[in-house]
Parts: C-alpha cells; structure tokens; sequence
C-alpha cells in the first residue's frame, strides 16, 4: 500500500516529478541531452547561489563522498563525527588509505568553528570534511560560520560537505560561504528518486584534484568538468532521472527558492512545538536541523508499532538509527512536503496513542 513518506530519504515524490521520468529516451551523446543539462546546470546553481560548476553524478551520495576525498587530499583529513552520516566520510577515508584524523562529539551534539579550529590547529590538515545536517541524530551544524572561520585561518583547507539531507531545504550559499565541495543525493530535499548526486565544485577542489596522482576514475572532478563544458558527462548518465531534475528545479524556481527555505523552517517548527509537548528533542537545543526532527521515545512506546499504525492510515516516519533505535524516533519534514502534511501526520499520532 501506498505511504506518504516522513523518512530522511528516500522522500515524498510528487507524480508529476515520477510522470517526467517517462519522457522519451534520449542519445546521452545527442544534442538533445547536451541541451537538457545545459537546461537544468544553471538552475542548480541558482539553488546553489554559485556561479561555479554543478555536476550531475549518475550514483547514490556516498559514491561521490568516497570520489571528493580521495582527489582533495594530498595531505591529511580532518574528519568531524557527530552520528552516523559523519562517521561515512572517516570510514570512507580509512577505507581508501587516506591519512586522516577525526574528532568526535556525542550522538545529539553539533561543532562550534572554535572546535573545528582548536583541531586543525593540531595538524597539517589540508582537507576538512563537515556534515551539514547529521541525518542519524537531527542536528544541523554552523556550515557557514564554519567556514568562514576555515577560510580566515586556513586558507588552503579544502572543505568538503556532505549536504545530503539538508540541499534544496535549506539555504546554502556555496560561493559567498566558499566551501568547495558541496554534495547532495537526489532522494531527499530535491524529492526526487533515489540515484543522482548534485555536487558543487569549487576551483580550489578542482586544483587540488591536479594535483592528486591516482584519484580514482569514476568520479575525477577533471574529468567532469572536461565533459561538463559541453553539457556531458564522461559515462552515461541516467537521463530519465535527470528529465525529472528538470522538471522539479522548475517547480521549485517557479515556487521561489526563498519560500522553500521558510516552508521547510515552518514544518520543522510544527514538528519542534509537538515533540516539546508531548516528548523531548533529542539534540542539543544550539544544532537542531530544519529537515529532520530526532524526538526522544519518553513514553516507552513501541516506535515499529507506531508505524505499522501508520501504514493501515498511509504514512510511514522513522524509527531511531542505529542504536537510538526505539529510544528516539526521527520525523522527516522536507522535500515537497507542506505545513498541511506534517499536522495530518502528527494528528494521526495523537490518535493512535492518544496525546491530545
Ligand atoms: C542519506 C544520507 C547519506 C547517504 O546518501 P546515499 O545517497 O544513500 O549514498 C549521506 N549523508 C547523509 C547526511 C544522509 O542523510
């Protein structure tokens, strides 16, 4: 049966976005397809408010994590842990034999730039890798005043962000802020089908890569920008997926960028008031992200019960990840869901457990 979903990905899709994967197939090294990616590029980086390039990566998010750090460090990675999205990139790191270091802070807390700073102070980092919104345990960090305090005191540090459920909800301003690589997976915030990765790439990212010898192949930022000036990509992309990018980015420039921001500040806060009432938040008050709500189970219900309830009324949310399992549950608020969605949700909870 059919479930509106209120998981941090895959999210919602509306059917006009699935209908636009129908549209007749396209020779990937066609005129056509060049003009569809010249098409959808400068929307993206509208979204993006950045004037450097945006590719469209045919692979889940963490392909294109394991591809940016294996071509930006030439050095040592300093990897910031704050749940289980974070912890990827320092997997991801050891796993293809990058020197790198991370620094840690517990299940529900974020990083402060003075944190961030007293590390790199510590090494010869010339890579930092930052989870904007850490899906596992709802907290949004400091991207930007991050940053700016990377880019004050270590100049040369490549910033990678795993943006993954946090692009195209909330407002990241990829040249203003001057991170370099910016990731994000088509299933969450862009509604969209799983499959895609939108990623921005700076020219400092792309210098580094330069100068990187064996930097993998797939993903090669050089050789994605190579392609990229002639609205291509090196492998076939999956061009279905991409016809839906470009529907839904026209959607959602039609809709105003500006207004998706509030919508998504405006569900997260519905959600926020209701936890507060009738629970508590899991994370740190300072860090809380506007895409996904972590809440923790402070009446000992059974969370799977709750969603097979759920799923006889049409929605489904999120049990805790991991070992928060049970203890927290997770309610998802982004993509193309509205104010009106989140309440049905909250209203059918009241009613099965008897809140309000
Ligand atoms: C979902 C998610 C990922 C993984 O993305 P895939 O597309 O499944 O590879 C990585 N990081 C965060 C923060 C996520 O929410």
């Amino acid at each position: 049966m059919y479930k509106k979903l209120f998981i941090p990905g895959p999210t919602h899709v509306r059917d006009e976005v699935l209908e636009a994967q129908t549209a007749p197939m396209l020779g990937h090294r066609s005129t056509d397809y060049s003009d569809l990616q010249a098409e959808v590029t400068p929307k993206l980086q509208q979204l993006l408010y950045t004037e450097q390039p945006v590719f469209i990566y045919t692979s889940s998010g963490t392909g294109v994590m394991e591809g940016s750090i294996r071509q930006t460090v030439l050095k040592r990675s300093l990897n910031t842990v704050c749940g289980a999205f974070s912890k990827r990139w320092h997997d991801i790191a050891v796993a293809n034999g990058v020197p790198c270091d991370k620094i840690e802070v517990p299940m529900g807390e974020g990083f402060t730039p003075e944190m961030v700073d007293e590390a790199l102070a510590e090494g010869d980092y010339d890579v930092l890798t930052v989870t904007l919104n850490e899906t596992s345990t709802g907290v949004m960090n400091p991207l930007k005043d991050i940053a700016a305090m990377v880019r004050e005191k270590y100049p040369d540090v490549v910033i990678l962000v795993d943006a993954v459920s946090a692009m195209g909800g909330v407002k990241i301003e990829v040249d203003a802020w001057d991170v370099d690589v910016v990731i994000s997976s088509s299933q969450k915030c862009f509604a969209l089908p799983p499959g895609l990765t939108i990623a921005a790439v700076s020219e400092r990212a792309m210098k580094r890569a330069e100068q990187v010898p064996n930097r993998g192949y797939y993903y090669d930022f050089l050789d994605m920008y190579k392609y990229f000036k002639r609205n291509q990509t090196p492998a076939t992309p999956a061009i279905s997926l991409i016809q839906a990018l470009n529907q839904q980015m026209d959607d959602i420039l039609a809709d105003g960028i500006e207004a998706r921001w509030e919508r998504h500040i405006a569900m997260a806060e519905v959600v926020r008031a209701w936890a507060r009432q009738y629970w508590a938040l899991f994370p740190n008050e300072n860090f809380l992200s506007n895409t996904v709500t972590t809440i923790k189970n402070t009446r000992g219900v059974s969370i799977a019960d709750l969603n097979k309830e759920l799923a006889t009324r049409g929605a489904m949310l999120s049990n805790g990840y991991g070992g928060l399992k049970e203890q927290t549950f997770r309610i998802a608020h982004m993509g193309d869901l509205t104010v009106e969605d989140v309440k049905w949700l909250l209203g059918m909870i009241d009613d099965i457990l008897d809140l309000a």
